[in-house]
């Protein structure tokens, strides 16, 4: 297929994030979305970049995380050059918090396998005094930390931002208000979506719907189920940011801006499509975060909100061709990660769109 016109359906970083690769490589995109560019997840998350602290045991998620991480630089550096504005990139590293003992011996164990499994990545435990000389506002009671020195951060909604206008100026159109009904199959081959009132004929669709992707699938048969997850962030202003590296701990992180917010986070609650923030979940955020940062308390309160991750029932998202249906892809479930997956969801669901060779094996991933 030489130029194919092809229909991104979903205006999250990850639909974004495919459709300005296509763009450039000279496919005729179109991405349709209900509502705004980022309106759902992508905009809601805290943008770690914690393929360590977040996925780090060895098996497939780690793999693509370990990819996409291999990608970040070069990927926000030249998004960067190309839109003309930064989006809080950085590779500031993430730090593990072990509360009592029992997590800091699993910790040690886990930099201990990743130091094997990886070398070149090696996480490093810090006790408790070690770790108090790097994060002096920690908790008296902290244990110690495993520092994954090459995890980092990036602002979610300006980098969703980022990667529209890029898309936009590659030459693909982007429609927002639109939404798509139903995909259009014959013969077994996608000829296009339907949209409130019309339809739009394409070569190739890609599924790009976040957590609510497993009503477009309609009848087709899927790898697993995608359902939403809800999690609610806070954000505290401090006069002067705390802390530099991200920290993370069992049920929570806190995400320092440079600027002085820090970003609290996150509930993980099963409530379907219910995205309301709840006074119980602004209360479990605030204990847990002051419970490990106490002088987060002294900050001003500057929000709280909630986004619906879209959950894989297996816990690996679903990535390329969908085998019932040529012409159809699929690039969805990426639940707590898909910030940190844009760069290599894009390269590997272009790579595949395109029929090129994909640079990691997505067997594991396939949505069929
Ligand atoms: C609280 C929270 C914190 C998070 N923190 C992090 C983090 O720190 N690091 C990280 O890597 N990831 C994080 N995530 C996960 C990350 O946000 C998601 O994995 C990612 O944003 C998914 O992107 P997406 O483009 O697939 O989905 P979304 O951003 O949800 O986009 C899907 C889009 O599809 C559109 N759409 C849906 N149905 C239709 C339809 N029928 N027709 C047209 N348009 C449609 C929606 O309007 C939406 O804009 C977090 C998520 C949450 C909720």
């Amino acid at each position: 297929m030489s130029t194919p016109v092809v229909i991104v359906v979903g205006a999250g970083v990850v639909g974004c994030a495919i459709a300005a690769k296509l763009a450039r490589r000279d496919c005729r995109v179109t991405v349709l979305d209900r509502l705004a560019t980022g309106a759902e997840a992508s905009s809601a998350a805290a943008g770690i970049l914690g393929a360590g602290a977040e996925c780090g045991r060895p098996g497939p998620l780690y793999d693509l995380c370990k990819h996409s991480m291999d990608l970040w630089s070069d990927f926000a550096t030249s998004l960067r050059q190309r839109v003309g504005f930064g989006f809080g990139w950085e590779t500031c590293g993430a730090i593990e918090i072990a509360k009592d003992n029992d997590t800091a011996l699993a910790l040690q164990a886990k930099g201990e396998q990743l130091a094997v499994a990886d070398p070149g990545r090696a996480p490093r435990w810090h006790d408790a005094r070690e770790l108090r000389v790097r994060v002096p506002e920690l908790a008296d009671d902290i244990r110690g930390g495993l520092l994954h020195p090459g995890d980092g951060q990036v602002e979610p909604a300006l980098l969703t931002k980022a990667l529209a206008i890029d898309a936009v100026r590659c030459g693909a159109r982007l429609q927002t208000g639109r939404v798509v009904r139903g995909l259009l199959v014959q013969h077994g081959r996608i000829t296009g979506v339907a949209c409130d009132g019309d339809t739009l004929p394409a070569d190739v669709v890609v599924v790009a719907t976040g957590a609510w992707s497993q009503t477009l699938f309609g009848g087709l048969r899927t790898r697993t189920l995608v359902r939403p997850q809800r999690g609610q962030l806070a954000e505290i202003e401090m006069q002067v940011p705390p802390m530099r590296p991200v920290l993370t701990w069992q049920g929570g992180y806190a995400v320092p801006r440079r600027d002085g917010r820090v970003v609290i986070g996150a509930t993980s609650e099963d409530a379907g499509f219910d995205k309301r923030v709840t006074a119980g979940g602004l209360l479990h955020l605030l204990a847990m975060a002051t419970s490990v940062v106490p002088a987060l308390a002294g900050g001003d309160l500057r929000g709280h909100w909630a986004g619906l991750r879209p959950m894989a029932a297996d816990g690996l998202p679903l990535l390329g061709p969908h085998p019932q249906v040529e012409g159809l892809f699929v690039a969805t479930g990426h639940h707590r990660n898909g910030i940190l997956l844009a760069p290599a969801t894009a390269q590997l669901v272009a790579q595949s769109v395109l029929q090129a060779e994909t640079s990691l094996d997505l067997s594991p991933f396939l949505p069929g």
